[in-house]
């Protein structure tokens, strides 16, 4: 199996608002148009265990617009697994064309199984994977955002020797996977700082399990009320974003990230001379799910 993982370009963004700072922006959303920078590096080595295993089919879980069902479609694709997406929303069943994540899923070959939000709470418990087990036959089980100890293993490779003088490195936090690399590829010399896009005072028990070292922060200002929560002054950013750099952010992870970044430079949080490196870790393809959410309310959009 052939990753095309390269060592992502950092550009650098420039500030006029705070010329002692520099920040660059590590590129991992160009892995893919279409597959996040952060669930590519986490299926790598998964993928790696579940052919040598002999698997032929990959199973996870996800949510309608979910970037890692999007990248475990197109990776079973393209490696050639087949791939079974249950899917947290028994409606969902006959929206598949309106939705463009399940539409790509699906286009990918992903084949779905919906379920109620009730049972999705306790998708993982030993009963409803043996009811998994009987309806899919055997599988290779990757959990919901695509976090393990394998995932772990395949963020680690995000920073590189190259990026070893930035003081700070900053990355969006969904279930903490990706951060928990980032941090064990870290020079001890830097601090790695995370910006949760969700709600969760879980998040900082849930990293320490994965870490050994210390140098890391979570900043929990910048979720914007929860998960995939967005407001106008989020879509504005964005939107301002794009113009001045020409660089797409989603609404979900990089977005909120990169506020909180903005924000806590404006407000003079990081030490005069500091070097930044913010990591996109990609997301774009949620943007026209989120643009029909916006559309819906009559609110200002997402301009890709
Ligand atoms: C999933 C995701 C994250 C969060 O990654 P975790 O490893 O779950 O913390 C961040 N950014 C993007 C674009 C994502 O899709």
């Amino acid at each position: 199996m052939i990753f095309n993982l390269k060592d992502n370009e950092n550009i650098p963004i420039k500030l006029p608002f705070a010329t002692d700072i520099t920040l660059f922006l590590k590129r991992e959303d160009k892995i893919h148009s279409f597959i996040s920078g952060n669930k590519y590096r986490k299926l790598k080595y998964n993928l790696l265990e579940a052919k040598q295993s002999g698997f032929t089919k990959l199973l996870t879980f996800g949510g309608a617009y979910s970037n890692h069902i999007a990248a475990v479609a197109f990776a079973g694709k393209t490696f050639g697994f087949k791939t079974i997406g249950v899917i947290r929303g028994e409606e969902l069943v006959d929206k598949i064309t309106q939705n463009p994540t399940l539409r790509f899923a699906q286009e990918c070959g992903m084949e779905f199984k919906f379920i109620s939000r009730d049972i999705y709470r306790d998708k993982t418990s030993t009963e409803f994977l043996n009811t998994l087990k009987n309806e899919f036959g055997a599988f290779y089980l990757i959990p919901e955002g695509g976090t393990n100890t394998l995932a772990i293993k395949g963020c680690e490779e995000i920073l590189t020797e190259s990026d070893k003088d930035f003081d700070y490195v900053c990355s969006s936090v969904g279930t903490g996977g990706t951060i928990s690399g980032l941090i064990n590829c870290s020079k001890l010399s830097q601090q790695v700082l995370g910006f949760p896009a969700l709600k969760g005072s879980f998040l900082h028990e849930d990293i320490s399990k994965f870490v050994s070292k210390s140098n890391w922060k979570l900043i929990e200002d910048y979720h914007f009320g929860g998960y995939a929560k967005i407001n106008v002054h989020l879509v504005a950013f964005i939107n301002t974003f794009k113009k001045q750099h020409n660089i797409q952010l989603d609404p979900v992870y990089t977005g909120k990230m990169m506020y909180g970044v903005f924000n806590l430079i404006k407000k003079n949080k990081f030490p005069k001379g500091s070097k930044i490196l913010a990591i996109h870790t990609g997301g774009i393809q949620g943007i026209s799910g989120m643009n029909k959410m916006l559309k819906k309310k009559n609110l200002p959009l997402i301009e890709i």
